[in-house]
């Protein structure tokens, strides 16, 4: 997968793709459009390349509007007022494949598809890791089409199922039998239902909410919780992987458990870094996780042990991706907990950065170190992840000349080395410095080279089994970018096209 030029927003971070909305009333006359507005900007960390909307008024016909820039550019106030419906759904998006074609707007979801005999809309979050061999398939059937993405793919895929089963739950538990990939999808009817749709792995979050109010009954599904509590609605739960959803305006939610899976591969990194910490994931709390990472790396950091150390020690995070993690750290350690770095938030997007030059300057301009706060400590730096390196090598640098005595840094997940093939835009092995210098030097040597590499004092790590305890789900997690594991039918096979081979540990 190619790599996109880097957004000064995140920095050295890997990316999420996509974000999903939807909503119906049962009340033909009140328009939810501004749900959608409040849900989609409360999702926009997902996904900020571009937002769209379906929407429909019981009875009517679908009207999509989708651009790109952040949902408060694309769903001005004078644009949701031009959009009138009671049942609707929306995406933001993150493109993560390199090629220009990426960034048209052909590209921008929801996916409006209409032809003789069917007409909908459907919006996912996730990649369809098959969609080339469905494709090509389809293709030898005589079907034609228009762009490269997986999204085509999937909309050509439901409507010839729908040729030969008329409902759409039957069409989508044909279509889960097909599809390889992580998806959470929303999908909008011609006659104005709802369905969603968790893919058997349950790879991205989904969920449901609910809102009873004396202008009507209302009903939700959303990436993230955070999203169910923006509109002021009741969450109700996750949808469980391998579920559809039906939420009919008239009628609330109907159920079918359709995929029946012996395993289930949750995405780690949605609790270590990329939902929102006041999200609520399977029952499980983002922030709270995230808290006992913290802890988890504090009980294993044997720095803490040394008592000349823990007198001039205190705990910076790198904001915002580091705060979670050490406010737990800190608690464990009984060491203070400081801000030391200040991040400039009005950073938003504003420019591209190719190369490695602008990649330097960028730190700079994003983050500066409190120099009364660092000067002469032994700063304990937390993060939740390095991907490339050299982001978190700028930032020892910076704390290091404004006068630190040491820079210790502390991950609170484990190395990254290996690529994502479920929806995340990681490098490839060889630009993770994990990965790369796990290849070159082995499992004994390759921490201390990344140490030296980044320029810090000490480097420590979480674990597998410290990640595991404290996201403590029930059921299984995805770790492939971590372990080499990749839980997907098609996962072998995909690796071996992409890369030289994944690096197996454990
Ligand atoms: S490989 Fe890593 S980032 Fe990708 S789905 Fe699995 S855990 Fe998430």
């Amino acid at each position: 997968m190619q790599q996109k030029p880097i957004k000064g927003s995140n920095l050295d971070k890997p990316k999420e793709h996509c974000a999903v909305f939807g909503v119906t009333s049962d009340d033909i006359t009140f328009s939810i459009s501004k749900f959608l507005y409040t849900g989609l900007i409360s999702l926009q960390h997902r996904g900020q390349e571009s937002t769209g909307i379906s929407i429909l008024k019981t009875g009517g016909s679908i009207f999509t509007y989708k651009r790109k820039g952040l949902v408060s550019k694309v769903l001005s106030k004078e644009k949701l007022s031009r959009f009138w419906g009671n049942v609707g759904i929306g995406h933001n998006r993150y493109a993560t494949t390199g090629s220009e074609e990426f960034y048209s707007s052909e590209y921008i979801q929801p996916y409006h598809f209409q032809n003789n005999e069917i007409e909908f809309s459907f919006a996912f979050n996730g990649t369809i890791a098959n969609y080339i061999n469905i494709r090509d398939n389809m293709e030898k059937k005589g079907h034609i089409f228009a762009t490269n993405t997986d999204t085509e793919v999937m909309a050509q895929l439901f409507a010839s199922l729908s040729l030969t089963n008329k409902k759409w739950k039957e069409i989508l538990k044909e279509a889960s039998n097909i599809l390889d990939g992580s998806y959470s999808l929303v999908l909008l009817t011609s006659n104005g239902r709802i369905y969603a749709m968790r893919d058997p792995l349950g790879f991205k979050p989904l969920c449901i909410g609910e809102l009873k109010t004396n202008k009507g009954n209302f009903y939700f599904i959303a990436s993230e919780s955070c999203a169910i509590d923006s509109v002021g609605a009741q969450f109700i739960r996750d949808i469980r992987p391998g579920e559809i959803i039906h939420l009919d305006y008239k009628k609330g939610i109907h159920s079918d458990l359709v995929i029946k899976s012996n395993k289930t591969a949750v995405c780690q990194f949605e609790f270590v870094y990329f939902a929102r910490p006041d999200s609520v994931i399977d029952g499980v709390s983002v922030a709270q996780a995230r808290f006992r990472m913290g802890q988890n790396l504090a009980k294993i950091d044997p720095k803490l042990k040394d008592p000349e150390f823990r007198k001039n020690a205190i705990v910076v995070p790198v904001p915002d991706s580091g705060r979670s993690a050490s406010v737990g750290y800190a608690n464990e350690a009984n060491l203070p907990y400081i801000e030391g770095l200040m991040k400039n938030r009005y950073i938003w997007r504003t420019f591209i950065m190719p190369g490695q030059q602008k990649r330097k300057a960028a730190v700079k301009e994003k983050l500066n170190p409190i120099k009364s706060v660092v000067n002469g400590k032994d700063v304990i730096l937390i993060d939740d992840s390095i991907v490339r390196g050299n982001t978190t090598k700028q930032i020892v640098r910076l704390i290091k000349n404004a006068g630190a005595s040491s820079v210790n840094v502390r991950i609170s997940c484990p190395p990254v080395i290996n690529a994502c093939y479920m929806g995340i835009d990681f490098p490839t092995t060889n630009e993770l410095i994990a990965g790369r210098n796990l290849e070159k030097y082995g499992i004994k040597q390759y921490i201390e080279k990344i140490r030296e590499i980044i320029g810090a004092d000490s480097l420590l790590y979480q674990t597998i089994e410290g990640l595991e305890e404290a996201i403590g789900l029930k059921s299984e997690l995805c770790k492939a970018c971590l372990t080499g594991r990749y839980p997907l039918k098609s996962g072998d096979q995909l690796t071996s096209s992409k890369q030289a081979s994944p690096i197996k540990r454990q």
